[in-house]
């Protein structure tokens, strides 16, 4: 099955040139995914294809009108379709989150700019999104975080015990990783690495990865 996934934006260039790159571009040549941009001026209001608006009540900034955003989902969606809202004050974006979005088969994400969009909107849509405690632009960096953790998710995207292993899929950062030479600048592979002992590797990382997220992301493990 192809994921589909479409991307309402007014700066669509933004999200072209990086989805066609490496991994996540791979994917899509796989027919994995199919990701198509939109440009929210398509569904923009009089001559001028405008979108925004001063907020009422006064504040800073422009905010993004409700009819084209909504406009832009009555022709995108479809039944199955899930309609995702990228925004500070959403959802924050977990690997369970990700998880859960690789078994959909159609995801809309809406990308606002400006102050964000018309509170309105919100009841339109499935679900919001907030990338982080940080405030961006824009939500078209935020859907490239989004995309591209999804889906690499995707069954065949990349090697299975890859994101069997890594942080967060099992509640836990991943284990230290380490490659050649042996001996870096007097810092030494551990020894039981290089032991053969494949039942003592898998307990050491395993001790490895729960220590780290208890020292680093105590966080995590409440979590569970
Ligand atoms: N006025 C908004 C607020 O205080 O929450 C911030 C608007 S921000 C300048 C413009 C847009 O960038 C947002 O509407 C959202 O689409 C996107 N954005 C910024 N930071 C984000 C984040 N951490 N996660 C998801 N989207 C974000």
């Amino acid at each position: 099955m192809t994921l589909e996934i479409e991307v309402v934006s007014l700066f669509p260039a933004m999200l072209d040139g990086p989805l066609a790159e490496s991994i996540p571009g791979r994917i899509q040549e796989h027919g994995l995914v199919s990701i198509r941009t939109h440009d929210l001026r398509e569904w923009g209001l009089g001559r001028h294809r405008s979108v925004d608006d001063a907020p009422y009540g006064g504040g800073a900034g422009m905010i993004l009108r409700p009819e084209p955003v909504a406009a832009a989902l009555d022709a995108l969606r479809r039944p199955e379709s899930m309609a995702i809202l990228l925004d500070p004050v959403g959802e924050v974006f977990r690997q369970a989150r990700a998880a859960d979005l690789a078994t959909r088969s159609h995801l809309i994400l809406v990308c606002p700019r400006y102050e964000g969009v018309d509170e309105r909107i919100r009841s339109l849509v499935d679900l919001e999104l907030s990338i982080g405690d940080y405030v961006l632009t824009g939500g078209e960096l935020p859907a490239l975080v989004v995309i591209d953790a999804v889906i690499r998710l995707l069954p065949g995207a990349i090697e299975e015990a890859s994101t069997l292993e890594e942080s967060f899929s099992d509640g836990l950062l991943e284990y230290p990783q380490y490659t050649r030479p042996a001996v870096f600048r007097g810092m030494d592979v551990p020894s039981i690495l290089t032991s053969g002992d494949h039942g003592a590797v898998a307990r050491w990382r395993r001790a490895q990865a729960e220590e780290r997220t208890r020292t680093r992301r105590p966080d995590l493990a409440a979590d569970d």
